[in-house]
């Protein structure tokens, strides 16, 4: 059915796949390499729709499994990005933020479930239901995926997960899922294939579905793990709430809590990107700039207030971009491009110690040469970086991905 609505949609605007991809891409799709995702994009098409946002929506929906989409309601306008395309991780014109790792995938949580202890529960006695086994960031795979375990294949007592700190995660197209901190004995428990992997390593080659709810799991069960007293009376605090809301014995309620940051893409009137070293990473690492929000601050005053300590820029034309969880532990990177008023950095050597201006060349040659490493595919850094590249990031062949 999904086929025939993406085929029925693409059809009614005339725009059949096969036309709108070039010759250099079909040569590269047959030759087995990953087509380039330029400005020219040859994998995408735009599909101009005059709709009401329903209409938007259920695009959305009928083309998940088939690839990203690019939604601009402002006009109206869909990119369908397809598999070719997706698969060069290269985002480009076509770049999609529900394409960045984490952020494209949407599910049932059961909010209003999960207050009834009983759903929690019933999960739990249901040996279909999956399991996201948590160990600090990392998650259990089993190739580029979650491995696929179930409350029936693990023991019912605390061996090898620890039960009682399960956390309902909600329902993925009709199966519960719920999520659990590791015991000690759940190496010895491992069948063949399956290992440990940190998320942040693994989701960009995890399906938009695995990467979520790993990243959601590695969160929730963080959270838990770190709010064992209560900030208030200093009790024990149990979980309630199927794990998303912890009490102590006064009745003190403590909610999940998040730290938003911004991340700011910053370009000059040539087009040229800055990029920035930070004092503590290792040399030859670059990435754009980014900074918590502040109590009592906008995102748009972070973007303004962090870009000017840690580059001395005032910047026009802030932009929203999109958003990205980055649950380690418990971050929201919210993605922002503005222009700089000027080009006279001025760095704070104690968080960044060198600035760059790049043109796309130059960041070609840098990475060429070794001078410069770029974030990797799983972040959004990356995202908003590609996005003003024109396609996926380059990469020092002779090292591979940064
Ligand atoms: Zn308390």
């Amino acid at each position: 059915m999904l086929a025939s609505t993406w085929r029925g949609l693409v059809t009614r605007h005339r725009l059949p796949l096969e036309s709108t991809m070039s010759a250099e891409s079909k040569s590269a799709e047959s030759s087995g390499r990953r087509p380039a995702c330029t400005a020219e994009s040859p994998g995408t098409a735009a599909v101009a729709i005059a709709a009401r946002s329903k209409v938007l929506r259920f695009t959305l929906i009928t083309l998940r499994g088939y690839g990203s989409v690019c939604l601009s309601e402002d006009t109206l306008r869909v990119q369908l990005v397809f598999a070719g395309c997706a698969a060069c991780t290269g985002y480009g014109s076509c770049m999609s933020f529900a394409s960045v790792p984490f952020s494209g995938f949407g599910w049932d949580r059961g909010g209003m479930d999960r207050r009834d202890q009983a759903w929690l529960e019933s999960a739990l006695s249901d040996s279909a239901t999956r399991v996201v086994v948590v160990d600090r960031s990392s998650v259990l795979v089993e190739g580029h995926e979650l491995a696929p375990l179930t409350v029936g294949d693990l023991p019912a007592d605390d061996a090898v997960v620890a039960w009682p700190d399960a956390v309902w995660l909600g329902r993925v197209d009709g199966e519960t899922w719920v999520a659990v901190p590791a015991s000690a004995g759940v190496e010895a428990a491992l069948r063949d294939g399956v290992a440990w992997a940190d998320v942040r390593q693994v989701a960009a080659g995890m399906s938009a579905q695995d990467a979520a709810l790993a990243a959601t799991s590695v969160a929730i069960t963080a959270w838990n793990a770190a709010n064992v007293f209560c900030a208030r009376c200093g009790q024990w605090m149990r979980p309630i709430d199927a794990g998303w809301v912890r009490v102590c014995n006064e009745g003190h309620e403590e909610f999940l809590r998040l730290d938003p940051a911004v991340i700011v893409r910053i370009t000059d009137e040539a087009d040229r990107v800055l990029v920035g070293h930070n004092a503590a990473w290792e040399p030859g690492r670059y990435s754009i700039f980014a900074g918590f929000v502040e109590p009592g601050e906008s995102f748009e005053g972070a973007v303004r207030r962090e870009m000017r300590e840690e580059v001395g820029l005032d910047l026009t034309d802030i932009t929203y971009m999109g958003s990205q969880p980055w649950p380690f532990p418990r971050s929201l990177m919210v993605g922002f491009t503005a222009k700089a008023a000027s080009t006279a950095v001025v760095t704070q050597p104690d968080e960044i110690d060198e600035a760059r201006w790049l043109s796309r060349d130059e960041l070609r040659a840098a990475v060429a040469d070794g001078s410069v490493r770029l974030p990797g595919p799983s972040s959004i850094s990356y995202a908003l970086l590609a996005d003003w590249f024109g396609g996926a990031l380059p990469v020092r062949e002779a090292v591979g991905r940064a």
